[in-house]
């Protein structure tokens, strides 16, 4: 099944041949959070106040685009001293080896992905990326569950959701916006395409532990309350959409502040997983049934 939030290999052969096709100027979301991402991939800026926080650097072959949108913002890409990813997938770290070399900025991703880079670096998915030139990073901090990441006025709390990579983490942060301060959250790994049976069993992982992992840190998030849904893909929280809206009429509400939205995300993807398995156990079914 071709899930609403999977990025499919052929996205990202087209984002690696016509990259401009997925250029968007960069724009503030609320307060010091913004969106320097590309129509694809997600990457946004926190100005803390004490220096830039990155969120994600993209593909490989868009962080050019990456680091227009930060020079439009009117940032200085030297400001940025950390960059968090949300997991170790190619398409989330393209550009971190770059900007990391070029600003000598701090780069933090969960352990698990880590050693995941380390011991099973095919699960960086690096067969859907067809330039060689991709080199993975080495994290300067392994996150843990629980961890924070401190810089000026924003502290990001970092929860361990694994499934859609071993590594997964998902981020809590206040956005200030004056003197109102709003919560901010992102699931770092809502894709099924790494959770499907013949990816599971392609790559030999244990179906019924990653899946299991990944429903937990969903219940696990159902209990923040979540002023403004951040997604890693642009297309899991409507952030294109969001921005059109934005620019057709600006004196409407800020369509990202949006409390109930956190709860219904959650819940679509709960729902579209079980649609997934069900699916699966039918045509297992199915086959068997041809079998006999
Ligand atoms: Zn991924």
């Amino acid at each position: 099944m071709q899930s609403k939030y999977a990025v499919t290999a052929q996205t990202f052969m087209d984002a690696y041949k016509y990259p401009h096709k997925y250029a968007i100027r960069p724009f503030k979301i609320c307060g010091n959070l913004y969106y320097v991402g590309n129509t694809s991939v997600s990457s946004h800026l926190i100005d803390t106040g004490d220096g830039l926080i990155l969120l994600d650097t993209t593909f490989p072959h868009t962080y050019p685009l990456l680091i227009n949108s930060i020079w439009e913002l009117g940032f200085s890409l030297y400001d940025i001293k950390y960059i968090v990813h949300s997991h170790g997938h190619f398409d989330h770290f393209g550009g971190t080896v770059q900007i990391a070399a070029l600003t000598q900025a701090k780069t933090f991703l969960g352990a698990e992905d880590a050693k995941m880079f380390r011991e099973r670096p095919e699960l960086m998915l690096l067969k859907d990326c067809p330039y060689s030139y991709l080199e993975p990073f080495t994290p300067d901090v392994e996150l843990k569950d629980n961890d924070t990441i401190p810089l000026g006025n924003t502290t990001i709390r970092a929860i361990s959701t694994p499934g859609h990579s071993p590594g997964v983490m998902s981020y809590l942060f206040d956005v200030t916006d004056g003197n109102t301060r709003r919560t901010a959250a992102m699931h770092g790994g809502a894709g099924f395409n790494t959770l499907n049976l013949p990816f599971l069993r392609e790559y030999g992982l244990d179906a019924e532990g990653v899946r299991g992992s990944f429903i937990d840190g969903i219940t696990r998030l159902e209990g923040e309350t979540v002023d403004i849904t951040l997604g890693n893909h642009p297309n899991q929280n409507d952030t294109v959409g969001k921005r059109g809206r934005m620019l057709a009429n600006p004196s409407a509400g800020n369509p990202f502040i949006d409390r109930t939205e956190w709860p219904r995300f959650l819940a679509d993807i709960k729902k579209r997983f079980s649609i997934m398995l069900e699916e699966e156990r039918t045509s297992t079914l199915i086959g068997l049934k041809t079998q006999i």
